[in-house]
């Protein structure tokens, strides 16, 4: 009778075994009890176990992921991505600069282009047309690119170059020319090169007729040269727009100029050369010293009559 009740009772428990309990003696029977007895609890503890991970598992889907820098600026998606590897871009990260004049006026040299993205949001970038080719009728089409070509024992090796130019229309602005073996290679060089190029340069009204003490013009005229060309910028009342051609407009447009007159002279078709005199007359507004805008107290003239 206590066999067959240890029977039943093993039973529920030691589905291994084929053995028959009415062939086996008493103490075996209870060892096997005892050895199920144990099976049981061992396969009660890896499920237990098994059903722990897998609340963690859910713990930690639901949990949100923060990254670094929670603020919606554009630079915190990239931030994820890019590490500093000088100690200026490390600062950057860490909070120190929150805009891009800050860096500038520090004078530190800019050594990361993700620096520049990370700071400006609204970085705008424009390819300055320096290449082009002899078309029929004495016209030239213009190329992003300007093809040169040197001569090698086995053929003509071609080098590609461009210019491109990035600012925020507010006053920053940045230029370079890399060549590359192909188009690609020679705007993303220059695009990289311009993000650390950058200046901030300081505008103002210069001209007599609008006297508005605001930054839409330049505060006087000034002239650089690159080559053989010269290149001149006048100060325009509002209204006037940037009278230039297609090329200088693109930079003066980045830099944030709204009115100004301008004047050339010398080999301008050369692209190139008519581009950094641009730059070159940009870099002077960058030098000036002091505040140009004085402050709006000031008491006007009295008319006298
Ligand atoms: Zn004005």
């Amino acid at each position: 009778m206590l066999i067959f009740i240890l029977y039943q009772y093993t039973a529920n428990y030691s589905a291994l075994t084929d053995m028959t309990k009415e062939d086996k003696p008493e103490s075996e029977v209870l060892l096997e009890e005892e050895v199920a007895g144990d099976a049981v609890e061992a396969v009660k503890e890896v499920v237990e176990e098994a059903q722990e991970k897998k609340a963690e598992v859910v713990e930690t889907k639901q949990k949100p992921q923060y990254t670094k820098h929670k603020d919606d600026r554009r630079g915190a998606e990239k931030s994820v991505e890019w590490v500093p590897k000088t100690k200026l871009g490390q600062d950057i990260v860490n909070g120190k600069y929150t805009s891009i004049d800050e860096v500038i006026a520090t004078g530190e040299l800019i050594l990361e282009p993700e620096i520049v993205d990370y700071l400006i949001q609204n970085l705008k970038q424009e390819i300055v047309y320096v290449g082009g080719s002899p078309g029929k009728g004495g016209g030239i089409k213009r190329t992003a690119t300007r093809i040169t070509t040197r001569m090698h024992k086995s053929g003509r090796r071609y080098s590609m170059s461009s210019l491109v130019a990035v600012g925020n229309q507010d006053g920053v602005i940045g230029m370079a020319k890399e060549s590359g073996t192909d188009h690609r290679a020679a705007i993303e060089k220059s695009l990289k090169q311009a993000k650390l190029n950058i200046i901030k340069i300081k505008r103002g009204c210069g001209n007599w007729e609008c006297s508005c003490k605001g930054t839409h013009s330049v505060p006087f005229r000034i002239e650089a040269k690159h080559g053989s060309v010269t290149f001149v910028l006048l100060p325009a009342p509002k209204g006037v727009g940037i009278v230039a051609d297609e090329e200088s407009k693109k930079l003066l447009a980045l830099a944030g100029l709204k009115d100004v007159w301008t004047q050339t002279y010398g080999q301008t078709g050369t692209r190139i050369n008519l581009a950094f005199a641009v730059f070159e007359a940009l870099k002077k507004l960058s030098r000036v010293k002091g505040e140009l805008i004085k402050s709006q107290s000031t008491k006007p003239i009295p008319v006298q009559v």
